[in-house]
């Protein structure tokens, strides 16, 4: 290839599909393409694709279409789309079929694949369609390039088996399955000594990790022998299933300085009625115990959650018993969304869809009840001390820099040469719902 080819990536969705999209990029640059920020200037253009909600998938349909463009000036740029969303048939078909101008179609199975995806295309082939139903090979060890050399996310477990009802997940990304304990081990030791300081741990459900291996430890276990690596500053995890947290992970959380003391429990809803219509295997009050549980154990922990409404059968009862579970939990923050209809899924049958307006008066309430005590609670920290692990540049002011306290908390502090990549300690000055902004201590 020429030496100047270049590539760019759009990424939708969560974090497993940032990760993924990581893993495109160390491929692509081990293919010997550069990354440029500009889709104009590329001769590759990927889009990993996501299709949680409805809104999501509309947003890929709208940029294939604005990329036609292009591709019309650069007949020779390759369109790649892949992830979730081409999961499903009928996405993957309308692509195919209303838009001529896109090159490869691959799945979440197959993603190791692009590399030779592209050389069929380079050599001549037109429109590839390559999606796996399931995963035919286990994934093989790829380049991974990531946002920074300070941080980065290590998958424990892929999958999920758990079908909420809303929920498309384990439909397009398969069975839950852990990967060996030997191998997260030595993957997190090589990280740490290319520098990386703070690592998250990424399933869909960590709590599960092990379950599904023989002889494997538990989740906890796992915690805590990473906590053995040395130089190993922060180690984060996401998502905890409520339903298979168990008291070893407070007990390894609180007694371990270099695991964050951040929780992140969806509860969904509020109502036990509408909890067992999604199918999450938990009550209401077995929720409220166990967010009672942590507070007590760990008292300096933050707890985050998402929440849906408008789930179909959700009454205003129901959705009163979500506010005051909001109320009594006091969240430190939570993604709150309209429940979105999703193909395949078993709530897509189910009666008593809530309409649009009811669902979008309901998530202004919610939001408006959360933002207040988010707000709340970040202001308890004023003037306190807090450390910062600094990114970089903050997203809309290039004079300041942001980071986040191991509570998962958003720092911003006036920018200063030298601190990115560093943990550094910062008293709070102001306090707003999502955001905190503060001094460097000398
Ligand atoms: N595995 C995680 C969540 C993954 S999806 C868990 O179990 O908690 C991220 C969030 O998107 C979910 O927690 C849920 O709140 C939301 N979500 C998923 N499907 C949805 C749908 N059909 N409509 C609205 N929100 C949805
Ligand atoms: Fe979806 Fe439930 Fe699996 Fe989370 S646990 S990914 S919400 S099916």
């Amino acid at each position: 290839m020429e030496a100047s080819e270049k590539y760019h990536i759009i990424t939708y969705g969560c974090q497993m599909n940032e990760h993924d999209s990581e893993k495109i990029s160390g491929q692509l640059q081990d293919m010997g393409y550069e990354p440029t920020e500009e889709a104009e200037n590329a001769d590759i253009v990927v889009i990993n694709t996501c299709l949680v909600r409805e809104n999501a998938e509309l947003t890929v349909y709208g940029k294939v279409g604005a990329l036609k463009k292009l591709k019309e000036n650069n007949p020779d740029m390759i369109l790649a789309v892949g992830g979730c969303m081409m999961q499903k048939d009928e996405p993957a078909d309308r692509l195919y079929e209303k838009h001529p101008q896109v090159d490869i179609i691959f799945g979440t199975h197959n993603r190791h694949r692009i590399p030779a995806l592209i050389e069929e295309i380079k050599s001549g082939r037109e429109q590839i369609v390559e999606v796996w139903d399931e995963p035919k090979e286990p994934d093989p060890e790829t380049p991974v390039k990531r946002k920074n050399n300070f941080q980065a996310w290590v998958t424990i477990v892929k999958g999920c088996d758990n079908y909420c009802s809303y929920c498309v997940v384990p439909h397009v990304r398969g069975p839950e399955r852990s990967r060996r304990e030997a191998d997260i081990i030595s993957e997190v030791e090589n990280l740490v000594e290319d520098g990386v300081k703070e690592i998250t741990l990424l399933g869909q459900n960590v709590n599960a990790y092990g379950q599904d291996l023989k002889n494997s430890t538990s989740f906890s276990g796992l915690l805590e022998k990473l906590t053995g690596i040395e130089d190993l500053k922060r180690i984060r995890f996401m998502t905890s299933h409520p339903r298979d947290f168990h008291q070893g992970i407070i007990d390894v959380v609180r007694y371990n300085d270099s695991i964050c003391s951040h929780y992140h429990l969806p509860v969904q809803s509020g109502s036990t009625k509408i909890l067992r219509r999604m199918n999450r295997g938990y009550t209401r009050d077995e929720y409220l115990k166990l967010i009672e549980k942590i507070r007590t154990d760990d008292e300096k922990a933050a707890i985050t959650s998402d929440i849906i409404v408008g789930f179909p059968g959700e009454t205003e009862e129901d959705f009163q018993q979500t506010l005051d579970l909001v109320r009594r939990c006091r969240f430190d923050m939570a993604f709150t969304f309209s429940y979105s209809t999703r193909p395949g899924t078993a709530a897509e049958k189910m009666e008593d869809k809530v309409e649009s307006e009811v669902k979008n008066e309901r998530l202004q309430r919610l939001m408006k009840v959360q933002n207040e005590i988010s707000k709340e609670k970040n202001e308890k920290l004023i003037d306190e001390v807090v450390e910062v692990l600094v990114e970089g540049e903050s997203k809309n002011n290039p004079d300041t820099f942001s980071g986040y306290t191991d509570t998962n908390k958003l720092v911003i502090i006036p920018a200063r040469p030298g601190l990115q990549g560093k943990i550094v300690p910062v008293k709070i000055t102001e306090a707003g719902s999502w955001t905190l902004y503060g001094e460097l201590l000398d």
